[in-house]
């Protein structure tokens, strides 16, 4: 959850999701376990309970919970702490390499999110789950063992961000979630003779949700459902895409810190001062007049960068600029690394920064997003925001939030391509390229059109109040 542990979209959402409900009057609790990046923000939270007992399996061991109130928006936020698992430099691995306890680690925390709710004074009525990592009380839930009173009448909602990543371990860890052996079965928890976290989410949940409806189709076939294609189908009844939101109070161009200058649909023609200022920013010549392409990812196979590296050659001989954010996999990070020093027009920033992720949004004039699969994406969200004019692969909830101006150029927002192919995404840029150099009234149209859209959380926040409000009103669980 944003600012305390980030790794994505994921953090943004839960983040957002949180906040706004919290401002529509939902009591909002999260639960996250106390990493070491929560410890260096110096939050000074209360201590909520200084020595909770947690039951993993056969095993008793014990934990310290601490509480922040957030005083904006009214959220509680407790982390659980226990040094050995959570006090570490990353959140589930060091060097892309994963830690060999993360089953251990993240049975644990679902444990002590269970325990912790003894402590709440009302009773919950919904728990919301997110991906892999959060997804085993809603299991624990479903078999009743030692669950608090305050947890009696929940309903429990699961968000996929991304089905790629499963939480899938070997079959020994099973015995440490304590549930009953019939658990363990491929109508449970087993996914080809492993212990699948994932699934406790996707088996007993009473709602799934993803992150935007084309995703919510996508990972029913065979090329998106990494496996899990055919649970999902079964559960196709209680499984809905809602596309994720922007927080306008950190992604806004009219009044973002980040920014040496704001604007907004009105006064577009200042984004200029942004754009100066990030090539001054990157040691990029100061033309106004060159295409600035930007990009911010993990970069990683499914960013689809490895593409974009052998696309760079030939795009980087034309009057291009080019702005590169990212951290991942250290193969794809030395290849970026070694066309920077080839060509003076691709600038690469390796490593993670918040503050220059939006002076790039800002600043660019094109954003790509070359995604293999998308569950939503939100730079490109970003960037309609900022009017920058978003290529994307059209996938998951880049098909449903970018709006094609090969379709209709009056209406359009930007620029998708498929199928996935270096030649193909070289084509679209080109082509993007000249319609910014010799095309200026449509590019601001085009600008406009993004600029003008709502894809704020106030506007997809409804979806979720009435998704729980449904699920509250039934007197017998889905
Ligand atoms: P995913 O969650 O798969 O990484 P999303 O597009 O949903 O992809 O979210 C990515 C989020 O992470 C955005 O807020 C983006 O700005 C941010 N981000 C990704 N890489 C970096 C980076 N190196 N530095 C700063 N922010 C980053």
């Amino acid at each position: 959850m944003f600012p305390y542990a980030k790794t994505g979209g994921l953090a943004d959402m839960v983040a957002s999701l949180s906040r706004h409900l919290s401002h529509l009057g939902h009591d909002v609790k999260v639960i996250l376990p106390y990493y070491r990046s929560i410890k260096e923000m110096k939050l000074l939270p209360e201590i909520f309970i200084d020595n909770l007992v947690v039951k993993t399996g056969k095993e008793s061991t014990n934990c310290k919970i601490y509480e922040h109130l957030e005083v904006d928006s009214g959220v509680s936020v407790y982390f659980v702490e226990k040094n050995e698992y959570f006090n570490r430099s990353g959140f589930y691995n060091d060097s892309n390499i994963d830690y060999k306890d993360n089953a251990e680690r993240f049975i644990f925390f679902a444990h002590a999110a269970v325990q912790l709710s003894r402590y709440f004074k009302s009773n919950i009525d919904i728990l919301h789950c997110h991906d892999w990592q959060s997804a085993l009380p809603i299991a624990l839930l479903k078999a009743d063992i030692n669950i608090p009173e305050q947890l009696n009448k929940t309903h429990s909602v699961f968000t996929i961000h991304n089905l790629g990543y499963q939480g899938n371990f070997d079959s020994y860890n099973f015995s440490k979630t304590g549930l009953p052996t019939e658990y363990f079965s491929t109508e449970g928890l087993e996914f080809y003779g492993q212990l699948s976290l994932i699934k406790a989410g996707i088996i007993y949940s009473d709602i799934i949700t993803t992150v935007s409806p084309n995703y919510a189709k996508e990972i029913q076939t065979e090329d998106y459902g990494f496996g899990m294609e055919g649970i999902l189908k079964k559960r196709k009844n209680h499984l809905i895409g809602i596309l994720n939101g922007i927080d306008e109070s950190i992604w806004n161009p009219a009044k973002d810190p980040c920014l040496i200058c704001h604007f907004d649909h009105t006064t577009i023609e200042k984004k200029k001062i942004c754009k100066v200022n990030l090539q001054e920013k990157m040691s990029l010549n100061r033309n106004t007049a060159t295409p600035l392409i930007g990009g911010i990812s993990r970069l990683i196979h499914q960013k689809g960068y490895d593409m974009v590296v052998s696309a760079l050659p030939g795009l980087l001989s034309h009057d291009i600029q080019f702005v590169l954010l990212g951290t991942g996999e250290p193969a794809l990070e030395e290849k970026f690394n070694q066309i920077s020093k080839q060509y003076s027009n691709f600038k690469f920033y390796n490593g993670y920064n918040e503050t220059l992720a939006h002076q790039i949004i800002a600043g660019s004039d094109i954003f790509i997003i070359p995604s293999r699969y998308e569950p939503c994406g939100l730079t490109q969200m970003y960037s309609l925001k900022y009017g920058t004019i978003p290529i994307v692969n059209a996938t998951g909830g880049l098909e449903d939030s970018v709006r094609d101006i090969k379709n209709n150029l009056s209406t359009g927002t930007g620029i998708k391509f498929s199928p996935f192919s270096t030649a193909n995404f070289i084509f679209n840029i080109i082509k993007t390229i000249e319609l910014y150099k010799n095309e200026k009234n449509l590019w601001y149209k085009i600008m406009y059109n993004g600029m003008k859209e709502n894809h704020s959380w106030q506007h997809r926040i409804l979806q979720y109040h009435d998704l729980y409000r449904n699920l509250t009103r039934k007197i017998t669980k889905a």
